[in-house]
């Protein structure tokens, strides 16, 4: 499958990760477009939100609340969760993300 993420998993293209376990991988985005801007992705391939099934309803928990422990553990004062769906809704990249956004 030619997904840029899936290949930043499968650490064929580099990245600058922060966090790893066997379900998640995130890393700083490219792009930033705040002080902290970080990714979050399942590292199952999973191409929207609009294509999740019941059996993701864990899975997709576990993003956010990832999202809050690397929050902590970074000591953010307040940040932004996003997750843009669909070409309309500003997806660019087609596997599942959650932006983490933050000024410090
Ligand atoms: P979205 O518009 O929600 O699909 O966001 C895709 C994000 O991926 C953008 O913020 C890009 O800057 C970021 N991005 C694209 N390529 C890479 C890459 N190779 N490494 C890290 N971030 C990337
Ligand atoms: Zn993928």
């Amino acid at each position: 499958m030619d997904c840029l993420f899936c290949k930043i998993i499968n650490k064929e293209v580099s990245s600058d990760i922060i966090y790893e376990d066997d379900k998640f991988l995130a890393f700083k985005d490219i792009n930033p477009k705040a002080p902290i801007h970080f990714l979050i992705i399942p590292k199952k391939h999973i191409t929207s939100i609009n294509h999740l099934q019941e059996e993701d309803k864990m899975l997709i928990g576990e993003l956010i609340f990832l999202a809050k422990k690397i929050a902590e553990e970074k000591n953010l004062d307040g940040y932004q969760l996003h997750i843009n769906v669909g070409r309309n809704g500003g997806q660019i990249i087609d596997h599942l993300h959650l932006h983490l956004l933050a000024n410090k």
